[in-house]
């Protein structure tokens, strides 16, 4: 078992900040938009540490970091462990990076101690988890999990008009082949991802940790109300058709 003491402290924080000036902003935060060269330089840079701590470092079909470390018995199912390495713009330095390095400090302490796990290991890192620059998040999990093969979404664009396909190819992705980026869910025993809190709840009940037990999904709708022009003086508001009063009648049902 790995505990605490096991973990080398100081090489993850060292992790930490040589990573912090990767799409670093003047004003603090971070942008490493998905299929950006600053993801693809963490990406880069956390495969060269995977390689050479002495995992089997692969990139699969849409960009997905894969780093396997071997069991006692490599025929069982991996226990995974990793998050993602792009940003929101003016993103923070925690967010996916934390869960990554935690990963990587966790085979370090584990070849470090000369440990030999029952399962295989695997570190992954996903590929495009946040939606700031497409409008579609976790694009590398979706395809890995087969709940998408990208049919939907490789043409959309960006705020600059560069499209995903563009953005995905120039990262490496090998669009025709996102088939075999999938995997069975029979090919894990456990995923495990270590994020920050993003809110406040933590915080506020004064408590260091929280274990996940659900996640909100988001879905993103764009709702058109269309209203009718009246004479706004001389109509009393119950014979108008006012479309922002009947936005604001919905926004607070929905709360
Ligand atoms: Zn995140």
């Amino acid at each position: 078992m790995i505990t605490n003491h096991m973990i080398d402290k100081q090489a993850l924080a060292q992790d930490l900040y040589s990573l912090a000036p990767v799409g670093a902003l003047p004003k603090g935060g971070v942008t490493r938009l998905a299929f950006s060269p600053e993801e693809a330089e963490l990406h880069q840079r956390v495969s060269h540490w995977l390689t050479d701590l002495g995992a089997k470092v692969k990139k699969d079909a849409i960009g997905n970091l894969i780093a396997r470390w071997p069991g006692q018995d490599n025929s069982l199912p991996a226990v995974a462990c990793g998050s993602h390495l792009d940003s929101v713009p003016q993103g923070g330095n925690y967010d996916g990076v934390a869960g990554v390095l935690a990963a990587v400090a966790a085979i370090r302490a584990i070849r470090d101690h000369g440990l030999l796990t029952r399962h295989p290991l695997e570190v992954i890192v996903f590929v495009s988890e946040e939606s700031s620059r497409f409008k579609m998040a976790t694009l590398g999990s979706s395809i890995m999990a087969g709940l998408d093969n990208g049919d939907h979404w490789l043409d959309l664009t960006d705020s600059k008009g560069v499209s995903l396909r563009e953005a995905a190819t120039k990262n490496g992705a090998q669009l025709t082949k996102l088939d075999f980026a999938r995997r069975r869910p029979q090919e894990f025993k456990a995923f495990l991802e270590l994020h920050i809190e993003q809110g406040r709840v933590l915080e506020e009940s004064e408590n260091k940790i929280g274990v996940v037990t659900a996640i909100a999904a988001p879905t993103r709708w764009q709702v058109t109300l269309e209203g009718r022009a009246d004479h706004s003086g001389a109509t009393p508001m119950a014979l108008r058709r006012d479309a922002l009063a009947a936005a604001a009648e919905l926004v607070l049902a929905v709360e």
